[in-house]
């Protein structure tokens, strides 16, 4: 049989069937191939199975009603509009009834009889509905059948009717070219309506029921498109690293390290450092993501495990979204790590010339050892000679396809990745199908909880002004976080440049650094050297310093404009302070009565928690603004809403796994290996 499958992805305007104004208006949809019109699926249902009675009725919403009229007049009025009145009952209630300029109806409507009523009602005296639909009953069947009818996102000039009308033309044309995607066995075990049945129903269902069915097998079929991908690449690159290397037992270095660190690891530290360890000693293939609080001390377990991996002869690599925290990292370890005899390079795109040649140099021949750097580790032509662990430092900024691309690129090895942004356990494991997560759920002993309070009125924000005075006079140091803004609402947020004036003036005898994005590389550091050795006094910033930082004798963070910041960024930023032994405080600054803003603020000042705060974030943000998820492919998923589905995501996570289990990471379904594909194709 030849298979015709490539048909689905045609191009609209290739389709027969279409009038070229038709092929226009779908285009203006978004709508460029015949999947993406099949896969248009509606937004809602005008459900007329859905009888309701009178009695249930609340007002102002829209409904299917079976009554019987009591009366039907057409009263004159003075204005010589004509009208028909009706009155009605189903038994638990009376409804009054109105249409206009039909006053033939008085004639065709029958007292005693059964119709069926579709429209809009309104409170009043008794319920009412003007010019609502009307259909006689005449038996009970004709009621139920074909009526649920699609309601499609769509716009004025291009109908619900022309779209149905077009859907039902392509579903007859070209169903059959849809061929089931997702394999027999899953369809089996699991009773999933098939492909071809469930995009009819999906668009015109038969009944409720069918409908139901309809949406199941296109939430599994999404999600199993997606998790199939992400797990068979796990799949692959699992057997390929298994058990092809071997490591000592040896931790001197790692020993030493930890002697002189002037403190001891947390309980949850040395639980997720023993985790690894285990893996790496039997040979597993590591590919994790660590995820713990702000301020939990992620950079330290990173560093044991690379310090573990080096003592074996392999390389290690450290990699940060921003250079400011590629700089902060290689700063805090380079002279305890060149006195253990580690070398430690830095690989950042300002790394240029001679020195980056020789750098590239000794990473081919194994001199170097760690290597901390930016993006730049991947994205330059740096070649390893046996590169043992990556770490990548606050995963939020490298989503699934960029650790593709490392993979591709096949520099990688061992995987962890450390996440600054606690998201629930659940929802991880689901989202980053293919890593397993280790969590750090204990803060270093001595922290005290940072105080937060949000600041709406100009009184309250001078005494914020006082307060913070006087504890710099203690000694302590000061950020203030501005928003970036862009040039079209200036008028309602204060940019970095104009709020310097500000603080400049209000704190007139102080030190006061600024840092914002537009900075070059090696100012920004050198104004983060400062601030770190004390030489400036405060900090105004925009969200540069949102990861990572860590300077932990600053306990102050005022945030300005405070509404223009999500929960995650709020806590990362926060995140800032409390990372030492002084107790912490954070101000936020905001004026604004959005309800949501005002939630938020409240959070802030509740708890500290990150896991907790982002379970609220999952309840006051839609899925795609939740970090990470943009990038995972959880975010364009149409059936599925991740803060809520967490149950189906796990279930086809299970499906997934069993299934490449039982294949040999082989899938089976060429149809589903070629929507796989269709689905990573921008990502790769
Ligand atoms: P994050 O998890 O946010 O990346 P860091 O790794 O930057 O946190 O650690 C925050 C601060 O806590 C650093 O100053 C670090 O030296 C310190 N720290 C880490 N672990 C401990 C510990 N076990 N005891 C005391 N302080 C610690
Ligand atoms: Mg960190």
């Amino acid at each position: 049989m030849e298979n015709n499958y490539e048909i689905i992805f045609e191009k609209v305007e290739n389709l027969e069937n279409l009038t070229p104004k038709e092929k226009k208006n779908l285009l203006s949809l978004g709508i460029l191939t015949l999947k993406d019109l099949i896969y248009y699926f509606p937004r809602a249902y005008d459900d007329r199975t859905n009888i309701k009675k009178i009695e249930e009725l609340r007002g102002n919403e829209y409904v299917v009603l079976k009554v019987q009229f009591l009366t039907i007049t057409n009263p004159y009025l003075p204005s010589r509009v004509k009208m028909t009145k009706a009155r009605a009952t189903d038994g638990t209630g009376v409804i009054d009834v109105v249409w206009f300029q039909m006053p033939y109806l008085a004639k065709t409507l029958k007292v005693g009889e059964e119709y069926i009523l579709i429209g809009q009602v309104k409170p009043g005296y008794n319920f009412q509905m003007t010019n609502p639909e009307y259909k006689k009953v005449s038996n009970q069947q004709e009621v139920s059948k074909g009526e649920i009818l699609p309601i499609y996102s769509t716009t004025k000039a291009f109908t619900q009717n022309s779209l149905r009308k077009i859907l039902k033309k392509i579903l007859n044309n070209y169903s059959k070219y849809f061929y089931e995607n997702i394999p027999n066995e899953i369809v089996e075990k699991y009773k999933i309506l098939d492909r071809k049945s469930a995009l009819k129903e999906i668009h015109f269902p038969e009944n409720k029921k069918l409908l139901e069915e309809g949406k199941r097998r296109f939430a599994i079929e999404e999600l199993l498109v997606l998790e199939m991908g992400i797990l068979q690449n796990k799949y692959v690159s699992g057997n390929l690293h298994e058990r092809n290397y071997k490591l000592k037992d040896n931790r001197n270095l790692v020993k030493n390290y930890l002697e002189n660190l002037g403190f001891q690891l947390t309980k949850a530290q040395k639980k997720v450092i023993t985790e690894i360890y285990k893996e790496l000693n039997e040979g597993i293939y590591i590919n994790r993501l660590i995820q713990g609080d702000v301020g939990s001390g992620k950079t330290i377990v990173a560093m044991v495990l690379l310090l573990y991996i080096i003592e074996n002869n392999y390389q290690g690599v450290i990699m940060a979204p921003t250079e400011i925290l590629a700089t902060q990292h290689y700063l805090s370890v380079k002279e305890e790590f060149e006195n253990l005899g580690v070398r430690v390079d830095l690989l950042t795109g300002s790394v240029k010339g001679k020195k980056k040649e020789k750098l590239l140099e000794d990473i081919k021949n194994g001199e170097a050892q760690l290597l901390i750097g930016t993006h730049a580790l991947i994205e330059d032509n740096v070649e390893f000679k046996n590169l043992g662990l990556i770490v990548i430092d606050e995963q939020h900024r490298f989503g699934v396809v960029q650790r593709k691309k490392l993979r591709d690129k096949g520099i990688l090895s061992n995987l962890l990745v450390m996440s600054a942004t606690p998201i629930p356990r659940s929802l991880a494991l689901s989202i980053y199908g293919d890593l397993d997560v280790s969590i750090i759920d204990e803060l270093p002993p001595g922290r005290k909880p940072i105080k937060t309070k949000w600041i709406n009125n100009d009184s309250d924000l001078q005494k914020v002004y006082e307060f913070i005075e006087k504890k710099l006079k203690e000694g302590r140091q000061s950020y203030f976080i501005v928003p970036l803004i862009e040039d079209s609402d200036k008028i309602s947020a204060k940019s970095v440049e104009e709020y310097r004036v500000e603080i400049e003036n209000i704190f007139f005898n102080r030190k006061i650094g600024i840092l914002h994005g537009k900075m070059k590389n090696q100012e920004k550091d050198e104004i983060m050297k400062q601030f770190k050795n004390k030489e400036i006094d405060i900090l105004l910033s925009t969200t540069v310093v949102e990861v990572g930082v860590n300077v932990p004798n600053a306990s102050i963070i005022t945030i300005i404009n405070a509404e223009r910041f999500g929960l995650s960024s709020l806590h990362q930023l926060r995140g800032r302070v409390g990372r030492g032994e002084y107790q912490s405080y954070c101000f936020l600054i905001s004026n604004s009565d959005n309800d949501n803003t005002k939630a938020r603020m409240r959070i802030m000042e509740k708890t500290n928690d990150g896991f907790e705060i982002a379970e609220e974030d999952l309840r006051l943000r839609k899925a795609g603004e939740i970090f990470g998820v943009k990038q995972s492919g959880f975010s364009d998923l149409k059936f599925i809403d991740i803060t809520q589905d967490v149950k189906t995501i796990k279930l086809v996570k299970e499906i997934c796994l069993d299934y490449l289990n039982k294949n040999n990471g082989k899938i089976n379904n060429e149809y589903l290996s070629r929507d796989i594909l269709d689905k990573f194709k921008e990502s790769i």
